[in-house]
């Protein structure tokens, strides 16, 4: 145990002095604002820094505070996600930005569990609002982390699993538990992000190369070991690109539903076996209340999602002149093709969009 601990802290010790030399200046790194602090942590996850930053300075220049992202409509922070994906974090940032402001006083709390009640924050967004913003022990764990700790302490069990991640998460407590928790989780994910990378890990350079299992045994590159994924569900869908005096449908998702409240192009399931240019125009008839002319095929992509692998047919054609009147959908625009890239949309429909009329679209 005595020698655990002595371990941990030199450690630290070394992860802190390298971190002090070699980490990057990045925006949301020059201040303390818990709020600065969460909303680029809301935006790291699943999405590269250099995409984040000047999303993250637009931001916090429209929405400087809770108060005024509680204050917004959601649209607007939509308007500002747009091109990040992933919007079910910026409904929760909104969403949380209210509950503070009614529950904590307008203020974000300092403690990780009551960071945990608000929408969208996980064990790992607590622990680093609490260890970053409030100097608080608590430790993080992404995938950067575990790629480290994993290679460290040698675990060649596959993840996930409840006994590795427990493990791993164990590790990062004991990290955490000393001096400037904030920097050492941080110094944490660099190591992972920029040094103790997942195909060819830079050992020379690392902190930690002495007491690293996994570089000592020679294996770093095959862990951390992940167990075989479920097989996708093959689904099929078709979406067409309609126009009307130059202008494009767009259709609004029933809020509360999947993906809610964003704008996509009028689409429908296909069962197995449909041919989509037979059953389109009487189904987007159904759905849209208008006859729809003139479609042609224009491409298919397969997108995949966590259990579904869906295969998109795209097409092209017009709406005749008659109102609309929509089923499945809550709203409808027309807008100019050049602006479909700008709306709130998921990132399949930013695919479909970019696939028909490419990035001019954006
Ligand atoms: S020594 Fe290599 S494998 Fe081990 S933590 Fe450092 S970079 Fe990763």
């Amino acid at each position: 145990m005595e020698r655990r601990s002595s371990g941990t802290k030199a450690a630290r010790k070394a992860l802190l002095a390298w971190y002090d030399t070699n980490r990057r200046d990045l925006p949301w790194r020059r201040t303390r604002d818990p709020y600065a602090i969460w909303v680029s942590e809301a935006m790291l996850q699943q999405t590269r820094v250099e995409t984040v930053v000047p999303y993250y300075e637009r931001f916090l220049a429209r929405f400087p505070d809770v108060a005024s992202l509680a204050d917004a409509e959601l649209e607007s922070v939509y308007e500002l996600w747009a091109g990040l994906g992933y919007y079910s974090r910026a409904r929760n940032l909104k969403a949380a930005a209210e509950k503070i402001r009614r529950e904590f006083g307008g203020a974000l709390p300092p403690d990780a569990e009551a960071l945990r009640t608000l929408p969208g924050i996980g064990r790992y967004t607590a622990g680093a609002i609490a260890s970053i913003a409030f100097d608080r022990p608590e430790p993080v764990v992404d995938g950067n982390v575990e790629r480290v700790l994993a290679r460290r302490l040698g675990i060649r069990r596959a993840i996930p699993s409840r006994d590795v991640s427990k493990r791993i998460w164990d590790e990062a407590a004991r990290l955490a538990a000393g001096p400037r928790p904030g920097d050492l989780n941080q110094a944490l994910m660099e190591l992972g992000a920029t040094v103790c990378l997942p195909r060819v890990p830079r050992c020379g350079e690392c902190p930690w190369r002495r007491g690293c299992d996994a570089r000592a045994a020679g294996d770093a590159e095959s862990l951390p070991r992940k167990a075989p994924r479920a097989r996708q569900k093959p689904i099929r869908a078709a979406a067409a690109l309609l126009l009307r005096g130059g202008r494009a449908l767009v259709v609004r998702r029933v809020a509360g539903s999947l993906l809610g409240g964003f704008f996509e192009l009028p689409g429908v399931e296909l069962e197995r076996g449909e041919e989509p240019l037979e059953v389109l125009p009487t189904r987007l008839r159904e759905r849209l209340g208008v006859r729809v002319d003139g479609l042609e095929g224009a491409g298919a992509f397969t997108h995949v999602f966590t259990h579904r692998r869906l295969r998109l047919h795209l097409f092209r054609g017009r709406c005749d002149a008659g109102r609309i009147r929509l089923r499945g959908y809550d709203r409808h625009r027309w807008v100019s093709v050049s602006t479909l890239g700008s709306l709130p949309s998921s990132t399949l429909t930013r695919r479909a969009i970019d696939a028909l009329v490419g990035r001019a679209g954006s």
